[in-house]
Parts: structure tokens; sequence; C-alpha cells
């Protein structure tokens, strides 16, 4: 039997796609969200982030089609285009390249706020989901059987709660910053590839870059340069100059004839977290939280949307057990969440323990090797776990150079 209503706050993709789960729950859905523009297809407001790179990890897109079987013809429909990983992409680093071959890591390719909108289209046809556009400050202005909290990374938890949540949240200090501009996808000098990637290797490689087709024959360039926001530059000679930055020379060629569509986009990430509800006592049992309230990562892994897909797909196993509880869901996603957190706990370089220096010879092994290269792309699409990555060598050279660092 359907429960009454359930209230979401946050129409961005955690709060669309858990209006999909609920919906099959409860008789009637809100979804409340203060900014006018969503499901508009263009970067808004309420979703800063919205105009810089945003891909869709396989393990968020094969979740995606769970939800909406139809995804993927709208996807072709709008003249996204699927990359494999390894045969279309150029991804280069400081130590090399990694190897180019047929692989199984296919996912298509769009911006965020046509993702955005192509769910918030889908989502308005459910029946019994009904959207309101309003500012919510206190939990005291939601009423439903169970209440949803999908803000994004800047929600005020503690104040909208009343709660200081801090004792059971991890914080870790970025320090990233996103550059992009729009291009005209065939001005692009692009040869064999579709997408290419130069990896940040901090702190010798400050700056990497990436630039990767979306919709509609476009393509979007993003720099991402780690280090404080203090010279952040707006303007396209900034850009250009930024560009030219990126080692190896690849990513400023192949902009070098391109036709931008848009002005540059900049966003400053400071920090990444992973709140942990179920440790406060006094959380209410009636609260869920989802997307980038609970955890928000380094962005370098591009892992934070299928984070929330992964969430949102526990809300629905747990609802179908009727086994829901706030406690469970939170302690659930954040043992789900822990690759993806350790992943950007590597790209933030927080602290060159074992497993940083483990990943980092991973790397340089998969340049050489394609099963390893394989396996790799298996944990940063978050398909397998990170015990795949096992390999010998680099375990054994992972151990000397930690051991040799403690002495240090
Ligand atoms: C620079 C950058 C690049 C990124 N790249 C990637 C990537 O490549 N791949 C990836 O998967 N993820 C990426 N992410 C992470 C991704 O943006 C987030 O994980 C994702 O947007 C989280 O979605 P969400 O629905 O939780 O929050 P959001 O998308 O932020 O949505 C929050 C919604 O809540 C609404 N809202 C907020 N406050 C209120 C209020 N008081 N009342 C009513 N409504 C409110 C907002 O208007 C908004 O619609 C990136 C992040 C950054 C910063």
């Amino acid at each position: 039997m359907k429960r009454d209503k359930a209230v979401i706050l946050g129409a961005g993709i955690a709060g669309l796609v858990a209006a999909r789960v609920l919906a099959e729950h409860f008789k009637s859905v809100v979804i409340i969200d203060k900014d006018e523009k969503i499901g508009s297809m263009q970067p808004r407001s309420g979703v800063a982030q919205g105009a810089h790179l945003h891909v869709l990890l396989k393990r968020g897109q094969e979740i995606l089609r769970e939800f909406f079987p139809d995804i993927e013809k709208i996807f072709a429909e709008g003249r996204c285009p699927k990359i494999d990983w390894a045969k279309d992409t150029l991804w280069e680093s400081n130590t090399g390249v990694f190897p180019r071959y047929a692989s199984e890591t296919i996912t298509y390719s769009f911006s965020r706020p046509f993702l955005e909108g192509v769910l918030h289209s889908l989502v308005s046809k459910i029946p019994n989901v009904r959207f309101v556009k309003a500012p919510i400050e206190k939990l005291s202005e939601l009423e439903g059987d169970i209440i949803v909290l999908a803000g994004g990374q800047n929600f005020p938890c503690n104040r909208f709660l009343g709660l200081d949540l801090e004792d059971g949240t991890t914080h870790l200090p970025i320090q990233i910053t996103y550059r992009s501009v729009v291009y005209e996808a065939s001005s692009l000098n692009f040869a064999d590839f579709k997408q290419y990637y130069y990896q940040l290797a901090p702190p010798l490689d400050n700056v990497g870059a990436v630039i990767c087709p979306i919709e509609n024959g476009h393509a979007i360039a993003t720099i991402v340069e780690y280090g404080p926001p203090l010279s952040i530059k707006t303007d396209f000679a900034g850009f250009r100059d930024k560009a030219a930055l990126v080692p190896g020379g690849m990513f400023y060629k192949i902009l070098s004839n391109g036709k931008p569509l848009t002005g540059v986009s900049v966003f400053h990430k400071a920090g990444m977290y992973m709140r942990r509800p179920q440790r406060i006592s006094n959380f209410p049992e009636n609260v869920f939280c989802i997307g980038d309230i609970f955890c928000s990562l380094n962005p370098v892994f591009g892992q934070g949307m299928t984070g929330a897909l992964i969430q949102a797909k526990l809300l629905s196993e747990l609802l179908k057990s009727e086994r829901l509880s706030s406690k469970s869901f939170h302690q659930k996603s954040a043992n789900q969440l822990r690759l993806p957190y350790l992943l950007s706990k590597f790209g933030s370089q927080v602290k060159a323990d074992f497993f940083y220096f483990y990943l980092k010879l991973f790397l340089l092994r998969c340049q050489k090797s394609r099963s390893l290269h394989k396996k790799f792309l298996g944990v940063l699409h978050l398909k397998k776990s990170y015990a795949s990555l096992a390999d010998g060598k680099s375990l054994v050279a992972a151990f000397v150079k930690t051991m040799w660092r403690t002495g240090d």
C-alpha cells in the first residue's frame, strides 16, 4: 500500500531521481526548488557548477537506465556522442599516455544542464509528482511522511535542521578551480580521438584539462587548476593564457582555431566532505540526505552525480524491502560511497599514504598494460571495487615507498 506524501527539497540530479523513486511508494511527491530555471537546459544560479564539464560514469548511466528505460534513446536523439574511454580518449599525464583500444567502458556524453533538462521532463510526466517553486529555509516549513534533502553542496544544513552535524562530518581541503568554455565541436582540431584529458599530478602538474564532446555538436573545454583562487581571470584571453600552460601543448593545439559559443565560466571549490547524520543522535528519523548535501567530492574524478544515483538506488531498495530508516540509509550510503571518497582523497593529495603511492604506481603501470588499464577504468567508473586493482608489483613498490616516507 502506498504511503501518503513525500517531500523533496532540491530539483537537481539527486532530487529528480529521488522523485522518480518515491513516486512508486507514495501517493503524492512534492519537489520544491527555489530556482525558476530548473529543467531549462541552461546553466542556472541554483547549480553554479553546472556550466562545467560533468561526465556521468558508466555505473551512473546504468542506474539511470534502470529508472528511465528510454533515456539512452533520448541521449541519442539529442546528438549526445558515445565515447569509449580508451579507444576514443587521448589521456595524457606527465608520465605518458594511457593505452587506446576498444574497451567496455563506453558512455554517453552531455552537459549537466542537458541531463537535468532530460530528467526534469521525464519526472514532470509522472502523474503523482508535483513541482513547487519556493526557497525553503527551515525544516518546519516542510510537511511529509518523509523528507528528502537534496539541496546541494552549499545548502546550510545545520541552520536548516537546527542541529550541529559537524561531529559526524569529515572535511578535506581541495582548493581547485574550474574554467570552462563551450565550443563548436567541428571547429576543434581533434585527430583520431573524440575526448582529451591531461591529468593533474600535483605538486608537479597543478594544471590539467579536458575537452569533451557534448550534445548538439558542441564540446566543452575545461581547465582544472589546484591552488587558492588568487587571480581568477574570467575573460577569454585569460582562458587562452591558461590553456597555454597545460603541459604537452595538445590542449592548446586542439583549441587553436576553436569557435567559442559561450564566455568563460569559473568555479572554485575549496573543500570536500562526507556527512554522517547516522552518528547524530537527534537527527530526525524521517529526513534523508541525498546527493551533494550528504557527500560532496573533489570533482576531478567526475563521481558526484553517480554518487547521487547510487543513493537513489539504495533508497529504492530500502523502500521495496520496507526496511527504510534514516539511520540505515545514511550508514549504507556511507559504505557505498567509500570508493568514490577514497579516489577523491587520492585526487586531492591530502596525504601521501600507502593508497596514494599505490594508485600512483598503478596508474604508471596502466600506461604500459591494457589489462591493468581496463581494471582501472572499471574502478574509475565505479563498476568494480578497488580490490580489483590488486597488482603485485605496484604493491611491493608502494610498500617500499611508504616505508621510506615513514622514515623520512
Ligand atoms: C566544478 C565541478 C565539476 C563537477 N563535475 C562533475 C562531473 O564531471 N561528474 C559528476 O558526476 N559530478 C560532477 N560534479 C559534482 C556534481 O555537480 C554534484 O555531485 C551534483 O550536482 C549533485 O547534485 P545534487 O542534486 O545533490 O545538488 P545540486 O545539483 O547542487 O542541486 C541542488 C538543488 O537544490 C536547490 N536548492 C538549494 N537550496 C535550496 C533552498 N533553500 N530551497 C529550495 N531549493 C534549494 C538548488 O536550486 C538546486 O536545484 C562537479 C562539481 C563541481 C563543483
